[in-house]
């Protein structure tokens, strides 16, 4: 089973994502900010994690940065969620080593879409 770690300050969506990736047999984990999702790869890197942008404590950039300076010999592959007029940020994540993005509100096969992309699902 694959593992996908979401990482959104919203409820909704992690509930909407959390939705999604089981229904596509995932194990799914939920992180609130890049801080929480920092900790928990720590414990155990995910094969995959949704990252949003713009969260409390720590941003999606921050914590592409703070994964980048652990060196995994197993890097996660990173989707970064943003929004419309957030298309801006997806340049600037990818350069920071964000594998794809998707755009929210996602539905089931535009995030299966960018999990085949990545090599995931
Ligand atoms: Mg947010």
């Amino acid at each position: 089973m694959k593992s996908c770690l979401v990482v959104d300050d919203s409820k909704v969506i992690r509930k909407v994502a959390r939705h999604i990736l089981e229904g596509l047999d995932f194990a799914v984990a939920e992180a609130c900010d890049g801080q929480e999702a920092l900790d928990a790869c720590h414990e155990s890197v995910p094969d995959v994690v949704l990252l949003d942008w713009n969260m409390p404590v720590m941003s999606g950039m921050e914590f592409l940065q703070a994964l980048n300076g652990l060196n995994l010999p197993n890097r996660p592959k990173i989707v970064f969620c943003t929004t419309e007029n957030g298309i801006a940020h997806i340049r600037a994540a990818i350069d920071a080593g964000a594998d794809e993005y998707v755009m929210k509100p996602f539905d089931r096969d535009t995030l299966e879409g960018k999990l085949q992309l990545v090599g995931v699902a």
